[in-house]
């Protein structure tokens, strides 16, 4: 069994941790590993080496900085299967997925590479006669990134790079679900050459993320998993003077219009609602149908959802994987046991599936649940799991009043033939993300990875300028040259 280590000062370093937790393959029930529990010792230890390595990295010209990113890219590219299968035996997702999760954190690397264009500052030259102004962008510091279970090989670069490249150092703490992403990752991080303490690993779960939240040394700290933990990490790094954003939890609509194409928009749904065991932010798990778009979509939809093979993520052909533990297999049919108590049609039922040859993994069929009322606990909570409830509304406006009255705002999707309808819908619905005739709106590395109300908390997100504009702070400097003093030279 392979043992999880930190990696700090450019070593790997036994935890001081003296609790562990088990890390199982949620494919077959395996015992892969245990996470340790770090504390305030490791983050104590991790953070001293970041602050150590601090003043020769920031001072390390960007475009030298970046010479490491390029090694890292090269590494992850001949290592994207190996770091794939780990992906799909911790975390469940299939091995397709778990490529293209790798492929979009690789992305990331190629986008900050651009880190020199992107710095740069702002010179206005005579704001008064002889008197310049300078606007620098200098590193924040010490930064720490707090990830969630769900995408533990591309989360973390959403800032890693981006940290880096700006000349801050770091300091990541991967979900105790999925710890051996990172240590694979970290195996190729060590083979670049990056000066000791530049990048730092901590395992752990929330005594670690205290230790982080209330130290001293790290000046700023993203975070990506569940509203509560996100309002919790948002208000103690803010309380204790840090720059931080907080990305949370989701509940994504997505509107089908008569006028759309069908074939499509049932395909495109039925991936993004049991994708990745619909264990993604921007997983639609509510569909919103329209007017006479109903029928037609309910047929489909549910064809599809019988039709998907569910399986081992490592086994050929499947197309969904097991949902991340126990705990939360329970905690999804409890979901869809209220929602039928309340009134839901189970058009389609995956509670009880047992996949044959793998009885111990924690596996849910794709679910349908038609005949939802807006008023449903199911048709406005979280369901983090293969699940997508069904609507039936009268208008396009009825559909952007139930979307802007739910408390989340991560991401909305409309599926229409119809430029007006899609202005209308993209122009009203509060939220980050928008996908017309698009499932998963996942925006490219060069662009912010958005989000509203209960989805996020903070000011600039992850990835593109957005995180090189988190990752640095703005300094204006004022001079005043006149002509008699530069004249004398
Ligand atoms: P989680 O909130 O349980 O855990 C995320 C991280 O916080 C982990 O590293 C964990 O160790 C730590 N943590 C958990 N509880 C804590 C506590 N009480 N105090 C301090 N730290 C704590 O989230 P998860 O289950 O790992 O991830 C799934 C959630 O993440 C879903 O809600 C999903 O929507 C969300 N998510 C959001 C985005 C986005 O961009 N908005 C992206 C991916 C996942």
């Amino acid at each position: 069994m392979e043992e999880v280590l930190n990696y700090i000062d450019g070593k790997w370093i036994a935890p001081q941790a003296v609790d562990f937790v088990d890390v199982v393959n949620p494919g077959t029930g395996e015992l892969l590993t245990r996470t340790p529990l770090c504390g305030k010792a490791d983050v104590d230890r991790a953070a001293a080496a970041a602050s150590n390595a601090l003043p020769a990295w920031r001072s390390t010209p960007a475009q030298d900085r970046i010479q490491f990113l390029f090694k890292l890219k090269a590494l992850l590219e001949a290592n994207l299967d190996e770091i794939a299968r780990v992906i799909t035996m911790e975390c469940g997702k299939t091995f397709d997925e778990s490529r293209g999760e790798m492929r979009r954190a690789i992305e990331n690397v190629e986008v900050a590479c651009g880190i020199p264009m992107m710095m740069k500052g702002e010179i206005f030259e005579d704001i008064a006669q002889g008197v310049d102004e300078i606007l620098l962008r200098q590193p924040v510091g010490v930064c720490a990134t707090i990830a969630p279970f769900n995408f533990p090989g591309m989360i973390p670069f959403w800032y890693l790079p981006y940290a880096l490249a700006c000349g801050n150092t770091y300091i990541i703490k991967p979900s105790e679900k999925v710890p051996l992403t990172m240590q694979i990752i970290f195996r190729l991080i060590d083979q670049i050459g990056l000066p000791e303490g530049v990048v730092n690993l901590v395992n752990g779960s929330k005594t670690a993320v205290d230790a982080i939240l209330d130290h001293p040394t790290i000046r700023a700290i993203t975070f990506v998993g569940s509203t509560a933990t996100a309002r919790y990490i948002y208000r103690r790094a803010a309380e204790n003077g840090k720059r931080v954003q907080a990305q949370g939890g989701a509940k994504n609509p997505a509107v089908i219009l008569p006028d759309a194409d069908m074939d499509a928009a049932i395909r495109i749904i039925a991936d993004s609602a049991f994708g990745c065991a619909g264990q993604r932010c921007l997983a639609s798990s509510l569909a919103i149908t329209i007017g006479e778009a109903h029928n037609t979509f309910l047929e489909g939809i549910c064809e599809s959802a019988l039709n998907r093979k569910v399986g081992y993520g490592l086994d050929e052909g499947v197309q969904m994987g097991p949902v991340i533990n126990l705990d939360s297999r329970k905690r999804i049919e409890e979901l869809i046991d209220l929602g039928i108590k309340q009134g839901a049609d189970p058009l389609v039922d995956g509670r009880d599936t047992l996949i044959q040859g793998y009885e111990n993994g924690t596996y849910i069929r794709p679910t349908i649940l038609s005949d939802l009322q807006p008023h449903h606990e199911i048709a406005r909570t979280e369901i983090f799991g293969p699940v997508l409830g069904l609507i039936h509304l009268s208008s396009l406006d009825e559909a952007i009043r139930l979307i802007n009255n739910g408390a989340y705002g991560n991401q909305a999707s409309l599926f229409t033939s119809s430029g007006a309808a899609a202005r209308r819908f993209r122009y009203s619905v509060e939220a980050g993300n928008i996908g017309i005739n698009i499932g998963v709106a996942a925006p490219m590395a060069f662009f912010p990875f958005s989000g509203w109300k209960d989805s996020f908390f903070g000011d600039l997100h992850g990835q593109g300028a957005d995180a090189v504009h988190f990752f640095t702070q703005e300094k204006v400097v004022v001079e005043r040259w006149p002509k008699e003093w530069v004249r004398k030279f």
